[in-house]
């Protein structure tokens, strides 16, 4: 039977994957929206071909891969460009999502991303998730992990979605604030309740 599908998500260093990999310790099988989106630009795969055409080679690195430092600075300020972009690689991206959850053999499977509410991608899972801490954790372990500053993280937690517009969202909230065996725990007592569930619902 096919998997249902979970949509994982939560703000910048909010914990989804330390989340996702407890999930997937447990066997269940986990998609990166984040990792399909390089997946689709590698070498040979057509969005690669159809980039350097429409940016030129420049965009290229010399063994043929994407330059993604040249190609984020030619669509960083230039919201036409940033749309092609877009428009090239989200159907893209989508497909090869959904050819890995097609793919999976666990009961349910995980699809994390961070965009899920800004994107609506949380319109095509059957369940949502939401990785949720006070904002001030978030910005402690952002900071502590990138080796950025606290002013660097709360920018990027600027322009994501609202804390409240993401667990308007949620079917389920983990509160990820005590230590990694609490997260462990929750993610387990999650999958218990999960497996009862068909097709997502209760
Ligand atoms: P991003 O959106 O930036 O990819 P994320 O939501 O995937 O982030 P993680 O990378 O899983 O977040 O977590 C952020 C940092 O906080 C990591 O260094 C992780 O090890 C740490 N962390 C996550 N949960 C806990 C916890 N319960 N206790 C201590 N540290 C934690």
């Amino acid at each position: 039977m096919k998997p249902w599908v979970l949509g994982l998500t939560g703000g910048i260093g909010s914990g989804k994957t330390a989340v996702a990999n407890q999930f997937a310790n447990l066997g269940v099988h986990v998609v990166d929206a984040d990792e399909a989106a390089r997946w689709v630009v590698e070498p040979g795969r057509p969005a690669l071909r159809q980039i350097a055409e429409h940016f030129g080679d420049a965009v290229l690195l010399p063994e043929g891969g994407l330059d993604r430092a040249a190609l984020r600075e030619r669509v960083f300020a230039n919201t036409a460009e940033r749309q092609w972009l877009e428009s090239l690689l989200h159907p893209m991206i989508r497909a090869e999502v959904a050819q890995h959850l097609a793919a999976a053999t666990s009961p349910y499977a995980i699809m994390v991303s961070p965009l899920l509410i800004e994107t609506g991608q949380y319109r095509q899972v059957e369940r949502v998730l939401v990785v949720d801490v006070p904002d001030t954790l978030q910005v402690v372990r952002t900071a502590a992990r990138d080796q950025a500053t606290e002013e660097q993280v709360r920018a990027i937690i600027q322009v994501q979605a609202r804390r409240e517009e993401r667990l308007r969202h949620a079917d389920d909230v983990l509160v990820n604030d005590r230590d990694l065996a609490w997260l462990k725990s929750e993610v387990e007592r999650l999958h218990r309740f999960y497996l009862t569930l068909r097709g997502g619902q209760e």
